[in-house]
């Protein structure tokens, strides 16, 4: 009996990966640097943009001493001692906006409204709920505390002080603590550009007529609609077919115009898969099989200036590792100084799964909490990693760790849910 000798494939149950997945994530990071320059922009443009200048205060907020409540500024020497009962003369009223230009004098009250200016004598203010107002007197009791509801000018922020640190991605309440500093234009770092590209001459763009053997591209727009997410431009250069000289003049297009080049598909060892053999003449560019479910071919390094990712060709590959590699790279080049990390939780698993040691796997769950409030994760049921339904379905990886073997029912498992990530 003759036998075959054979070569383990991704498609393999058992087919074992080189480096783990955070060796290969390691590698990337390790020799990737922030890409970007900054430009200036307006405040109402800023949200989601990363922040490449600290933000110092060129005020004290608040600007001025103010009321914190509706009420009557007072000053502490007027409160009443004991059970004695205290009346005021009103002598005016300010609001904010309008600060009070006159003198007080002991035995004086002005009434406030909240945020309005505290005159300089005052020192102390009594809600309007705790007096009683009586022919434009109040009266008021013992037992208020001097300098009550009061905010100091400075007290949240001082004059000179750091208030946010470069190399953030500005959220709604940062852009609103920037306003409130008087500032219009700051500087962020400019966007990532990155091109990007699907391979394979069974590839056919969405718009046009559907052929005999071949599939729509699904990979380029779900990367597109992704980097759009995190900001970048994106330069779309469609479809590269299966062609050494095609894929060469593709390159070199992509490498002189972008930050970052996408492909997906071609970078298996497919007869097809001429990425590979193209790339392989820039000779910084890694083949790697990485110990993972689904997404072992991944290819990653430089093409000329330009970072390279080459994602696998199957939908739910590219979206794993993008979400694994591609992402955390990126923010890295963006100048994302504090990542953007999306939190593992643990969670019940109500179905088994199949699982040898020594690969990672990420399948697609559902995630849900119980009435009792305890996290439960079922898988979306098939996993194959072209079937990109299992993806649009799920709302959260379930992330099987390399040295795992198969998951019983009710075991707990880590879970990466979707918000954050995406
Ligand atoms: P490859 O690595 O090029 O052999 O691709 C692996 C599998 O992914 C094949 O079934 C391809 O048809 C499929 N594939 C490759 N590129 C795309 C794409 N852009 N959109 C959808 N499926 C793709
Ligand atoms: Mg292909």
């Amino acid at each position: 009996m003759s036998t075959l000798k054979i070569q383990s494939s991704c498609g393999d149950e058992n087919e074992q990966g080189t480096l783990t997945v955070k060796d290969a994530l390691q590698n990337m990071l390790g020799s990737i640097s922030e890409r970007t320059s900054s430009e200036q922009i307006h405040l109402t443009d800023a949200v989601d943009r990363i922040l490449s200048q600290d933000i110092t205060s060129p005020i004290n907020v608040p600007s001025h001493r103010n009321s914190a409540v509706d009420g009557y500024a007072i000053m502490q020497t007027d409160l009443p001692v004991g059970d004695d009962i205290q009346i005021l003369n009103i002598m005016g009223r300010v609001v904010a906006g309008h600060p009070f230009t006159g003198q007080l004098r002991k035995g004086d009250c002005i009434q406030i409204m909240t945020g309005a200016q505290m005159p300089d004598q005052a020192d102390t203010v009594i809600m309007q709920e705790h007096v009683e107002v009586e022919n434009n007197c109040i009266r008021l009791d013992g037992r208020h505390t001097a300098g009550q509801n009061v905010r100091q000018a400075g007290e949240d922020i001082q004059t000179g002080q750091v208030v946010l640190n470069a190399g953030i991605k500005l959220t709604p309440p940062q852009i609103g603590l920037i306003a409130s500093l008087g500032i219009a234009e700051i500087r962020v770092k400019t966007p990532l550009t990155i091109a990007v590209f699907s391979t394979g001459d069974e590839i056919l763009s969405i718009g046009s007529a559907q052929k005999e053997g071949c599939i729509y591209d699904s990979n380029r727009y779900s990367i597109i609609a992704a980097l759009k997410k995190l900001g970048c431009n994106v330069l779309d250069m469609g479809i590269i077919a299966d062609d050494p000289n095609k894929l060469r003049i593709a390159f070199k297009q992509a490498a002189s115009s972008a930050d970052v080049i996408f492909t997906s598909g071609g970078v298996s060892v497919g007869e097809a898969d001429y990425t590979k053999q193209v790339l392989s003449e820039t000779g910084s560019i890694n083949f790697w099989k990485v110990a993972m479910k689904p997404g072992r071919p991944v290819a990653f390094g430089h093409v000329d200036d330009a970072v390279f990712f080459g994602l696998p060709g199957n939908p739910v590959a590219v979206m794993v590792t993008f979400y694994q590699f591609a992402l955390p790279c990126l923010q890295k080049m963006m100048g994302l100084t504090q990542p953007l990390i999306a939190p593992t939780i643990k969670a019940q698993c109500t179905s088994p799964i199949r699982k040898i040691p020594g690969r990672t796997e990420f399948q697609r769950g559902v995630l849900s909490q119980s009435d009792s409030g305890k996290w439960q994760v079922a898988t979306t049921g098939k996993q194959g990693s072209g079937i990109l339904r299992s993806m649009s379905i799920a709302n959260a990886f379930i992330i099987l760790e390399h040295e795992r073997s198969s998951i019983q029912e009710g075991e707990w498992v880590t879970v990466q849910p979707f918000i954050g990530l995406f």
